[in-house]
């Protein structure tokens, strides 16, 4: 619950909407998260009210619906899981257990860098890249059309980036390249470790 009184909401942003700029604008933030992100949440309340899903998590949902339930349900976790990696003061690069998994997996945090920026530019449509960790305990780079969750999957999500139109046209127009390079550039490595330690 929130303060709109409905069970799935948006979260709350952990800094202020200028905070990002000019990676990412005031203007971009208070459509992708105030309006996007918050009519996925109005759809999936919408949607659930009256069905099973209504009591169930979001992320339960994510891995047993199907149609638009689900892609309301994946677009409101996937944002409010990408909106909480950033800082305006971001950590710029991990350690610890985390930078050894990515060492591991990919050589070095820049291949993982380009190789995820890679996938950012070579992903067709709309869609997320996340980093993943898989159930052998080994770290993966997943494209995932339109609402894809690694949740459906069974793998640990890790960082996503957004790569729709909405998270980056009114800041970079068609330049899908620039925008996630500039949006890397605000991903807080100290929140990833956390989410590292807690798988
Ligand atoms: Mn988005």
């Amino acid at each position: 619950m929130d303060t709109t009184g409905q069970k799935f909401a948006a979260k709350a942003l952990p800094y202020d909407a200028s905070a990002l700029a000019p990676s990412i604008s005031e203007e971009t933030l208070r459509y992708h998260h105030g309006k996007h992100t918050a009519t996925y949440a109005a759809k999936l309340n919408e949607l659930v009210a009256d069905t099973p899903f209504a009591t169930r998590s979001i992320e339960e949902i994510i891995r047993t619906a199907d149609g638009a339930i689900l892609n309301n349900a994946a677009q409101l976790w996937n944002h409010n899981f990408y909106f909480d990696a950033f800082s305006a003061t971001p950590k710029a690069y991990p350690e610890g257990a985390l930078a050894a998994a990515i060492d591991k997996a990919f050589g070095s945090f820049d291949a993982l860098r380009g190789r995820m920026l890679h996938h950012c530019t070579a992903l067709f449509g709309s869609g997320w890249v996340w980093l993943v960790r898989n159930q052998s305990g080994k770290l993966e780079i997943i494209e995932a059309p339109n609402a894809g969750n690694p949740l459906r999957h069974a793998l640990s999500p890790l960082l996503c980036i957004d790569v729709w139109e909405h998270a980056y046209y009114i800041d970079y127009r068609n330049a899908r390249a620039d925008a996630v390079a500039s949006h890397w550039d605000k991903i807080d490595w100290a929140k990833i470790e956390q989410r590292f330690a807690k798988i």
